[in-house]
Order: structure tokens, then sequence, then C-alpha cells
């Protein structure tokens, strides 16, 4: 089975052209299949339209958060509820085109256990929305521990088997992108144009975004933590350079009284205050990354275990 998921937020008017296309899709690639809404906590008719599909259609699971909780947790929500051998995450909106749907998951027959999908190009986005959206990931990847594929989306397919050890890293401010990068197994990309919204507008919001993307990085980087160490270190190496500068002018005496101890004191203690930063950066990462209680390892493959059959019949 294949369980189809997909959070919404406000989009009462894309609900049923949505269930439409996955539904003429899903029929057409004759495996079973369920489709989990995940609203979460829309102020329109969301509810009740997906409600209305639930009550229609034994497919259709729907499921409300009982407030928003951002797209990321309403994801892992539906990730958590599904009970499909493959997952795929897509959003309401239609740009993510419910026609690639077989595509991902003849690449999952294939064997990969991950299919990332990446945007070439979305219609009708802005000159800013493309700019930083590249920018980000370039320095992502220069900053992270793992990778992240460049114009990644939450539009992806995940084998059973990924999804467990996805469903073990719990921590709150989460980048799904990051992690999933970060899972290993058989992954593979397939990209596509994003076509503009159905209806209505972006429900990210610049204060949302720039939220993701503070959250991507803090999450996948300890490296912000240890630039304050490096700054220390260029300050202290900076200090001996003005300290010989300023003995220099003392022993030549073009200096006012009190002027060589002053600047010599602060030189040193600029770069102590913060390389001790740098080092309590250093322990305060490490309890970060403990908090997250992530697991230690996870396997790829047990000779004692046999693969799950992926073929079209179930
Ligand atoms: N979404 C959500 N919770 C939020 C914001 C968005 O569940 O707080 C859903 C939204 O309904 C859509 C998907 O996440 O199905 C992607 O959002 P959107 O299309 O607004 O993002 P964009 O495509 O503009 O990046
Ligand atoms: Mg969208």
């Amino acid at each position: 089975m294949i369980s189809i998921i997909t959070p919404v937020y406000n989009e009462e008017e894309n609900i049923n052209c949505f269930y439409d296309a996955v539904t003429a899709v899903m029929n057409q690639v004759g495996m079973d299949y369920e489709l989990i809404y995940v609203n979460d906590g829309s102020r329109d008719g969301t509810e009740r339209e997906i409600n209305r599909l639930a009550a229609a259609d034994p497919h259709v699971r729907a499921v409300s958060l009982a407030r928003n909780f951002g797209h990321q947790i309403a994801l892992t929500c539906g990730m958590d509820l599904s009970r499909g051998d493959a997952i795929i995450t897509m959003d309401g909106d239609m740009q993510h085109p419910p026609a690639l749907i077989p595509e991902l998951i003849a690449r999952w027959q294939e064997g990969y256990d991950i299919v990332q999908t990446v945007r070439e190009t979305t219609e009708n986005a802005s000159l800013f929305k493309r700019i930083t959206s590249a920018a980000y990931y370039k320095l992502m990847n220069a900053i992270s521990a793992t990778p992240v594929v460049p114009g990644g989306s939450d539009f992806r397919l995940m084998d059973r088997k990924a999804l467990s050890i996805f469903q073990k890293f719990r921590e709150h401010s989460r980048f799904i992108r990051g992690i999933v990068g970060g899972l290993g197994f058989r992954q593979t990309t397939l990209s596509f144009k994003a076509p503009a919204r159905h209806a209505g507008t972006s429900k990210f919001s610049l204060r949302k975004m720039l939220h993701l993307a503070m959250d991507g990085i803090i999450t996948n980087s300890t490296v912000p933590l240890r630039m304050t160490f490096y700054l220390g270190f260029l300050g202290a190496f900076a200090g001996v350079i003005l300290i010989v500068y300023v003995c220099y002018c003392h022993i030549a005496g073009i200096t006012v009284p009190g002027w060589s101890t002053t600047v010599i004191l602060l030189a040193i203690f600029g770069s102590v205050n913060l390389m001790a930063l740098g080092i309590l950066g250093e322990y305060i990462g490490r309890i970060f990354e403990e908090t997250k209680q992530r697991p230690l390892y996870w396997l790829a493959h047990d000779s004692k275990e046999t693969e799950p059959d992926r073929s079209l019949t179930k």
C-alpha cells in the first residue's frame, strides 16, 4: 500500500482539485493507497471539505491538528499515522504535481528507498525567492554535516524502512529535508517543474520562511557556535600585533599616560572573552546534540531479515 500525506492549511479551494487528481493517478497506478489529509489548524472550510471526502471515500483519512503547528510538524503527524509500505509527502496546492506519483513509485520499485524531488523552476516565483533559495542551499551545504539537495522540497517518496528510522528523530524544531538527507539508504532524485498554485496564496509568510531557514541551519550545523571561537582566535592574533605596536610606541615615548595599558587590556580581554564564549558554545553544541536523542546508527541491511516485496500486486 502507498500512503500519500498532505498537510493543508486554509486550502478549502484546493482540496477537491487535489483529491480528484490523486484519485485519477492512483486508479491508473492500480495499487492500494490511502490519502491522509492533515489539517494544520485551518480557519476556513478545509476541515469540512476533508471530512466530507473521508466520509465518501474509504481511501481518504482526514485528521485535524488542534491548532496550527506548522508544515513540518503537520507532515510528521501524517508520517506517523501512515500505514503504507511507502509514503509520499506532498503539498495540497498542486505545486507538487500528482502526475509525478507513478514515476516516484517506479523508482521505489527499482529499489530506491528515498526518492527526493527537485524543483527545477517554479512558475511565478519571485526573483527574490529564487535568489534567496539558491543562496540558502549553498550556505547549508557548506556548513552542514549532512547533504541537503538544492531546490529540494518536501515532495518525496520514502520506503517504510527509511520512514521507521526517520520516526526516531523526535526533535521539536525540525527541518525534514536535512534529516532525510542524512538518513542514507539508497536515495535518488527526480526533477520537476513546479506550476503556480491552483488557488489561494502561499501559506508560508516571510516570517515562517525565515523561521524554517533558521531551523535548517541551527538543527543541521554547529558551525555558527564555532564562529565565536574562530573570531576570538582572530582577535587574539590581531591583539598580538597591536600589543607589539603599543610596546614600540611606549618605548619610543609617542603616547599619552594610561593609553598603553588600556589598549593592551582591551586586546587581551576582548579575545579571551570571545574564545571563552566559543568554548561554552562547544559544550552547548554537545548538549544540543544529546538532547535531540537521535539514534546512534541504523542499518541498511540485515541478512536475517528478508526485504519486503515492492511489486505492483499489493
Ligand atoms: N501548510 C501547512 N501549515 C502551515 C503552512 C503551510 O500545513 O503552517 C501547508 C499548505 O497548506 C500547503 C503546504 O503546506 O499544502 C505548502 O505550503 P505553501 O504552498 O503555502 O508553500 P509554498 O509552496 O509557497 O512554499
Ligand atoms: Mg505551494
